[in-house]
């Protein structure tokens, strides 16, 4: 049985705290580990080891760092196949996305790459007599990521990636489920000459986690999962006194115009709600049909699509999708299905029965699809995270707008349709914080910012892109001048430029 500690400066650690969590092989149900689970004074080893590393590593100039990062991603290249296994078994996807979830996350260590050049400051030569001013970024410190089971290589690697080319130390605490891939990363940051103490991951549950928020040392917090647990990091966080962003959870919302190409809309509602077995913050979990004819249409084409969803152990490369991730994670989904009926919903492709041969143990749950689902359900209100599309039916685009604006979640959203105007005006309206137009799933690129809206996201500053550099710095601006610029005598009157 494979045992994971931490990795506290630049190695495997045993877990002292007596108490550890079962990883599980979604695809048939095993236990194939044990994650040591933190205490307050693991943790607190590990940011005393981050802070002694970090100043000699902001000391070292961000060319030099930004190599170390470029070799680590020649590392998770050379290591690819290894860590898309890894992450399969241990998460449920499949391999093909497991290698997604890596690219992903590579991506935006690449942006990072960039640090020397996004941390420049500004100057102003001459902005008062013989004054000039500067600003300048300089890192944090000590920092920390807390980071969710679905994504275990792209949300670790979109944290850490701009830390640490900004000059920060890094304190990572991945999800229990799935921290194989979070402990190789940081073995790989060591042999790509990252130094000891600057990625550190401490595994744990809540007790971990409240240490990290109640830490002194920890300056900055970025956590992405539940809403509720987000919600709970940001309020402890910010009272604490440390910068602190949140990104939580999801509902996000589809619109099929009549004027939609209807192929297209199949196909990208199958992919963006079914992918990854839903469990995705920007999968696609409620569609809008606008009108009864798009609605029926609609409807009509997506239930063989659903019937005939591939789904499959995370090693068969010819799956749709794979398990969810635990038992608890399946059996949740399945109520969830369960109320849904009960509420009223049309149930039109039942997956709750689904055995996969062979795998009568694995944590599989079949695509589900209910028709007439409406607002005032749990199914619609809550977020699922499973495969399970839930079509709403809405007589005009300002209703599948308002209702698009209405929910508590603002994560992502799309809309399908060859009207320019009307996509125009649903980018503009839409209270949601990214957008697709014919793009089901606009996770946007490493090089723009990532981030909700509305119950999505606590905290002002988004992931990835040029938010993250922000983020992970904070700017100090200098107004400096020479003896010859300085007239004689002391002012008791503010100075300004009149
Ligand atoms: P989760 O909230 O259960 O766990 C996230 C992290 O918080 C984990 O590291 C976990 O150990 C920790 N945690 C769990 N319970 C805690 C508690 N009571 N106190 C302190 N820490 C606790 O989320 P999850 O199930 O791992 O991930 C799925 C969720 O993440 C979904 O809601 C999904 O929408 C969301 N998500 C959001 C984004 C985004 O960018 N908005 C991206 C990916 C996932």
């Amino acid at each position: 049985m494979r045992q994971v500690g931490h990795f506290i400066g630049g190695k495997q650690v045993a877990g002292t705290s007596g108490r550890s969590s079962d990883i599980f092989q979604p695809m048939d149900g095993s236990v194939i580990g044990k994650v040591a689970l933190a205490s307050a004074a693991e943790l607190d080893a590990a940011v005393r080891n981050a802070a002694e590393a970090q100043p000699k590593w902001a000391a070292t100039n961000p060319q030099r760092r930004a190599r170390v990062l470029m070799k680590f991603l020649d590392l998770i290249a050379q290591n690819n196949d290894e860590l898309a296994e890894l992450l399969a078994r241990e998460h449920g996807k499949t391999i093909p996305d497991a290698k997604g979830d890596i690219q992903r996350g590579v991506e935006v260590v690449e942006f990072s790459l960039g640090a020397p050049n996004l941390m420049k400051g500004e100057f102003t030569d001459g902005a008062g007599p013989g004054i000039d001013i500067y600003s300048l970024r300089q890192p944090l410190g000590v920092v920390a990521g807390i980071t969710p089971f679905n994504f275990p290589a792209m949300i670790p690697l979109w944290k850490l990636g701009p830390a640490i080319a900004c000059g920060n130390a890094f304190i990572l605490k991945p999800s229990e489920r799935d921290p194989g891939v979070p402990m190789r990363l940081a073995e790989l940051f060591i042999e790509a000459g990252g130094p000891p103490g600057i990625l550190n991951v401490v595994n744990g549950d809540k007790e971990a986690v409240d240490a990290i928020l109640d830490h002194p040392e920890i300056k900055a917090v970025g956590f992405v999962g539940s809403t509720p647990i987000a919600e709970y990091i940001y309020a402890r966080g910010c009272a604490n006194g440390k910068r602190v962003q949140c990104f939580g959870g999801a509902k996000n919302h589809m619109v099929i115009m009549p004027d939609a190409d209807m192929d297209q809309a199949v196909d990208a509602l199958i992919g963006a709600g079914y992918g990854s077995a839903g469990e995705r913050c920007m999968a696609i979990s409620v569609a809008v049909p606008v009108g009864k004819a798009t609605a029926d249409e609609l409807v009509k084409r997506l239930i063989p699509r659903v019937e005939s969803l591939k789904v499959g152990p995370s090693t068969d490369v010819t799956a749709d999708y794979g398990p969810v991730v635990t038992k608890a994670a399946m059996e949740k989904i399945k109520n969830y299905v369960d109320i849904g009926v009960e509420e009223g919903a049309k149930l039109v492709v039942d997956g709750r029965g689904f055995k996969m041969q062979g795998y009568e143990n694995g944590f599989y749950v079949g695509g589900c699809l209910f028709d007439n689902v409406t607002k005032d359900m749990r199914i619609y209100k809550e977020e699922i995270f499973g495969p399970v599309l839930a079509v709403v039916r809405a007589d005009s685009y300002d209703e599948a707008l308002k209702l698009t604006n209405d929910h508590e979640y603002g994560n992502g959203t799309a809309i399908f349709t060859r009207d320019g105007d009307a996509a125009r005006d649903f980018a503009s309206k839409v209270q949601v914080g990214m957008i697709g137009i014919n793009v089901p799933i606009p996770v946007p690129l490493a090089y723009y910012t990532f981030g909700g809206w509305k119950r999505s996201a606590f905290g002002d500053l988004n992931q990835h892109g040029p938010d993250s550099i922000r983020f992970y710095t904070k700017t100090k601006t200098v107004t400096a001048r020479w003896p010859s610029g300085i007239k004689d005598g002391a002012s008791f009157v503010i100075p300004t430029m009149n």
